[in-house]
């Protein structure tokens, strides 16, 4: 990676401005999943222990540059402090702590994340406790990248660490414009790991070299299969509703499944480029449909080319679970991002959990396996496979973006290695 790594920065006594991704689910004022939380955890505790003032900045949903109190970050510091201090998980005895240990006892909560209580918070901060900002997002000036709000941040500051791989793709005041107000610049260690193994993929990836694509939409992921077919992916596997545009492109009935009408010339066209640079693009065999007047009865796995007109297809079938993990076998490098059906339905999620195992497969014989988008990693979680991956992305537009070669604007923005 060419790029600033906090292990390059001298923190000690330094305020650090840290954009992390805590953008995650929230109810009745709990936090609901906290795996987001969790992988920011070495990057804290790294530039604690380096003698950081670290002051902490995320967005949770999209609250549209207003206050919105559901979208407050209140309930992301009581379960940062729990995952902080295990050990303390009682009452928090700043006086029994020896001066000397880094562990991090308290975590402080600023109910904005610019102005004079901030400001006095971070102030008054002790070497073991980190200040979490509220929600970047309640003003609007974060998403547009406004420099006074941007240079407002970054007065907090003396460093800037982005974290935060999943927001990368967009240029917001965090993510983006602060890092021309701040000495220097670089990526935690979440994101420099994001880089690395991404990176390795997308510019050096071991051959044979297979890309599982599946989601709603060929739209959201042209870029991306363009960049693989020029890039000489040896095999495109492609499940989920993309595949239907595909098959309507060719001809096929696909009854009411879920179609990008508008997009049946791409499909065309990628099949064509695919074919042309000797790529094998295999799309499902079989599939789980219902039919639509009836959907709660009429579950079955039928051939694809059986589709008549009242079937919605939900899921790839068994014999194209196999189909696919067998296109797996000899596999160096996999990557993975998008379900193969309606993975949130109970019984339309068994061919995206079956391809989570098979890519854990291919991992345990040595290949290197890249899972990202939401529900492709909530597939490897909950097929409990999930640490046999070689990397999990937090990101999955930026995942995407990343693959296809653009230049993500918050990766952009560090510095380079000196
Ligand atoms: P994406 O955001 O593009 O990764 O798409 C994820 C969404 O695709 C999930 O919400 C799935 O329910 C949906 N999806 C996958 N396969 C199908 C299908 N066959 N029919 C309808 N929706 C699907």
């Amino acid at each position: 990676m060419n790029k600033l790594s906090i292990k390059d920065l001298d923190l000690q006594g330094k305020r650090v401005f840290m954009r992390v991704d805590f953008n995650v689910p929230v109810k009745d004022g709990k936090v609901e999943d906290d795996t987001r939380i969790r992988a920011a955890l070495p990057t804290i505790q790294y530039a604690v222990d380096q003698g950081a003032k670290v002051i902490l900045a995320s967005h949770l949903g999209r609250p549209k540059g207003k206050r919105v109190e559901k979208y407050s970050l209140k309930p992301v510091a009581q379960k940062l402090e729990e995952l902080l201090k295990p050990q303390y998980a009682g009452e928090i005895l700043r006086e029994n702590q020896p001066a000397s240990d880094p562990t991090i006892t308290e975590v402080v909560f600023a109910d904005e994340c610019i102005g004079d209580e901030v400001e006095a918070k971070l102030a008054a901060l002790y070497s073991d406790q980190v200040l979490l900002l509220e929600n970047l997002r309640f003003h609007a000036e974060e998403e547009e990248n406004d420099e006074q709000f941007a240079k407002e941040l970054a007065n907090l500051c003396d460093l800037y660490v982005n974290d935060a791989f999943g927001t990368a793709h967009r240029a917001h005041a965090s993510t983006a414009g602060i890092t021309k107000h701040v000495e220097r610049a670089a990526a935690g260690l979440l994101m420099e790991k994001e880089l690395e193994y991404l990176g390795r993929v997308r510019d050096n990836p071991e051959h044979p070299f297979v890309a599982i694509l599946g989601g709603a939409k060929v739209s959201d992921k042209i870029s991306v299969i363009n960049a693989l077919i020029e890039r000489r992916v040896d095999k495109l596997l492609i499940g989920g509703a993309m595949a239907y545009t595909f098959f309507k492109a060719e001809g096929f009935t696909v009854g009411k499944s879920l179609v990008e009408d508008d997009k049946l010339d791409t499909a065309r066209e990628i099949k064509q480029k695919a074919e042309a640079a000797g790529v094998e693009l295999l799309l499902p065999t079989d599939h789980q449909v219902v039919d639509s007047y009836d959907p709660l009865h009429s579950r079955k796995t039928i051939p694809v080319e059986f589709t008549n007109a009242g079937l919605v297809g939900l899921d790839i079938g068994a014999e194209t679970v196999t189909l696919f993990s067998n296109a797996l076998k000899d596999a160096k490098t996999i990557i993975w991002n998008g379900p193969m059906g309606v993975f949130e339905e109970k019984g339309f999620d068994e061919g995206t959990i079956g391809i989570a195992r098979a890519v854990a497969e291919a991992a345990k014989r040595g290949a290197t396996v890249v899972v990202g988008g939401g529900d492709s990693v909530a597939a490897v979680t909950q097929a409990g496979v999930a640490d046999q991956i070689t990397h999990i992305s937090t990101g999955g537009g930026a995942t995407l973006e990343f693959l296809a070669g653009d230049e993500l604007p918050g990766v952009a923005a560090l510095n380079d290695k000196e």
